[in-house]
């Protein structure tokens, strides 16, 4: 399919290639001192106490849920809108993905209502998913982990750096986890961050990360050990330096591609506000925002695959965030969630649409995003009109 204007795009280029050629040339592969530069980078940045690479971002939640040590039994509560990865970590450790409500059409995030709903005396646990680079409710959510002795994980794989009363997203909560996929705002092809204030939470993630061994290769190379042993049962979820070095640059370039996506999440707006078919989430929203996804919420009467189709046949490539999780047939089976089980997530997921959103994307590719959904929301075919 040749794209006219693609969902995503990467904005690696020769800086990126140079830093991977120069790790590559150093011929210290895995994690070595460019991880650790990336990750006091990214500590730093976050103005939090540390932080530890992993191999993806479903990686750093599954390490920052294995730090909880949960027990079969124990629930953890997450929006059903959001990316399969938090419930499948919460299903693997053994403990029950608890779905919860998000606000709705006008706010995607997780509903502190619906939380407390769902909270049992077997809740240990609540991961606030951060849609689309846009804050939770963290004073609500902040104020229940409190009141029910709970933790809080934040999925802030949409939100690196973002500023707000709580301090940078990932950083409110007790454990952060960001991703590093190549859709994300940085990229390393695959990759993912935990980060914590807590620095015993620190260590366990990083001695997790590579089988609980005592020493590492790393240390070794240094000649800071030459045996180990193992306390625990770990996983090798380590990033390699290649993907470090592409991170490290993409740090650098967060806050110039942010820039760039704010106005054209502003551009969108501009040009869709005043159409009643569609309804703008966030658009409302104050506060700093890392501007990851253009979510639209069409009305009921609009067939959003068709809607698809056309803009496909324009070039114009779209998506839907998410498909509710409880729905999955897994979840459905597993744990006796039905459509109907939450209402406000199935209706506002049902007419989700994701438009392009990255920072080459010009103001002229917008407009012509913005026109296409114009006609087709507001049925006036753009075929018949060439
Ligand atoms: C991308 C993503 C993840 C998983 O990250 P991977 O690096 O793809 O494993 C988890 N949660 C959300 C909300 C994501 O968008």
């Amino acid at each position: 399919m040749d794209w006219q204007v693609t969902l995503f795009d990467t904005t690696v280029d020769a800086a990126e290639i140079n830093a991977v050629s120069q790790v590559l040339t150093s011929r210290w592969l895995s994690v070595g001192a460019v991880t650790e530069a990336f990750e006091n980078e990214f500590a730093q940045q976050l103005q939090t106490t540390g932080a530890v690479a992993v191999s993806s971002g479903t990686a750093a939640l599954h390490l920052a849920v294995l730090a909880l040590e949960l027990q079969p039994g124990d629930e953890v509560i997450m929006p059903s809108m959001s990316f399969v990865a938090s419930a499948a970590v919460t299903a693997h450790s053994g403990a029950k993905p608890v779905f919860a409500e998000i606000k709705g059409p006008h706010d995607l995030t997780i509903d502190p209502v619906d939380i407390e709903r769902r909270i049992t005396p077997r809740t240990r646990a609540i991961i606030a998913m951060h849609y689309g680079g846009y804050a939770c409710d963290m004073t609500a959510i902040l104020a229940l982990a409190q009141k029910y002795g709970l933790t809080v994980i934040e999925d802030a794989a949409h939100a690196p750096l973002v500023q707000t009363e709580h301090g940078m997203l990932g950083t409110s909560g007790h454990i952060g986890c960001f991703s590093f996929f190549a859709t994300k705002n940085i990229t390393t092809g695959e990759g993912g961050m935990v980060v914590a204030q807590d620095p015993h939470i620190l260590q366990k993630v990083r001695s997790l990360r590579s089988h609980c061994m005592t020493t590492n290769s790393w240390d070794k190379q240094k000649g800071r050990s030459s045996s180990y042993d193992v306390h625990g049962l770990g996983l090798n979820y380590r990033i390699t330096d290649i993907g470090s070095a592409m991170g490290r640059v993409q740090l650098q370039k967060l806050a110039h591609d942010r820039q760039r996506r704010k106005a054209l999440v502003q551009l969108y707006f501009s040009l869709l506000q005043d159409l009643p078919e569609i309804s703008l989430p966030f658009f409302a929203r104050q506060g700093d925002c890392a501007y990851h996804l253009f979510p639209l919420i069409l009305s009921p009467n609009l067939d959003r695959g068709m809607i698809q189709e056309s803009l496909k046949m324009q070039g114009i490539q779209s998506s839907v965030h998410y498909p509710p999780t409880h729905l999955f047939s897994f979840y459905q089976e597993q744990y006796g969630y039905q459509p109907g089980s939450l209402p406000i997530t199935e209706d506002v997921a049902a007419r989700e649409l994701t438009l392009p959103l990255h920072p080459l994307l010009s103001d002229d590719q917008v407009s012509y995003v913005a026109t296409a959904v114009r006609r087709l929301a507001t049925g006036i075919n753009s075929a018949s009109r060439r």
